[in-house]
């Protein structure tokens, strides 16, 4: 178990309703722009918060709650993740699963369990440059079995993309949007670059207000709706 905080926060897709979000540490990838790069590189110096502890506080906070934002890092890394969720749900909680969609066999089992009630899956850039997101391999097609899962599963899902100059652009999304045609929604967001992880991502200039609108533009060639967030 490798949960590093929790908060609240608001329960996508479950409108009005009120989640608490909990934070894994560990990433299998090391995107120079991600704005979680203390649970990404040193997630052991954040003390891991006691699963048990947690789960009794979640029960508490059931009259307030509706569900939990399952968020990191990269949650599917944990092999406890499953069981965990499991007692959550019988809290009669909602569980929204936040990934990156590199462990589509933990997704798998997850979806089939039931343990999953929204999916959002973020999409960095077009599968063939995943490689530039990380010292180590990157296996595009895990990538690609998740979504092929998710546009199958039974649950709300969505699939998400920062508009990070040099790594979005427009044969990016034509990329992705041929992966996800008729996915229900497909949120696009502003980069905003002071919390990157690489220091040299954090003088990068994000896109204008413009520019994203003509990357929705193309997005909603492929999906039924595009939403558009963060824009400054
Ligand atoms: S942006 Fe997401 S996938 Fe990339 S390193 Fe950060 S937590 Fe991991």
């Amino acid at each position: 178990m490798s949960i590093k905080g929790f908060q609240g926060t608001s329960l996508l897709d479950f409108p009005g309703r009120v989640a608490s979000l909990v934070f894994w540490g560990g990433c299998n990838l090391t995107c120079p722009f991600c704005h979680n790069p203390a649970l990404v590189l040193d997630p052991n110096a954040c003390p891991d918060l006691d699963a048990d502890a947690l789960l009794a506080d979640l029960a508490e906070r059931t009259p307030f709650i509706d569900g939990i934002v399952v968020s990191g890092g990269e949650p599917t890394l944990d092999p406890t993740l499953s069981d965990w969720l499991t007692r959550v749900k019988e809290l009669g909680l909602a569980v929204k699963l936040d990934t990156n969609g590199l462990r589509p066999d933990v997704l798998s089992a997850l979806l089939e369990r039931g343990l999953v009630d929204v999916l959002a899956i973020d999409l960095k850039t077009s599968p063939d440059r995943y490689a530039e997101l990380h010292t180590g391999p990157v296996d595009r097609d895990a990538l690609i079995a998740s979504i092929r899962q998710a546009m199958a599963a039974p649950v709300t899902v969505e699939f998400r993309t920062t508009c990070v100059p040099g790594v979005v652009n427009a044969p990016a999304i034509h990329a992705l949007g041929q992966l996800i045609r008729g996915a229900p929604r497909w949120a696009l967001q502003q980069y905003h670059p002071a919390p990157a992880l690489d220091p040299a991502w954090r003088e990068i200039a994000p896109y204008s207000a413009e520019k994203i609108a003509d990357l929705a533009t193309i997005a909603r060639q492929y999906v039924q709706e595009v939403v558009v967030r963060g824009v400054v």
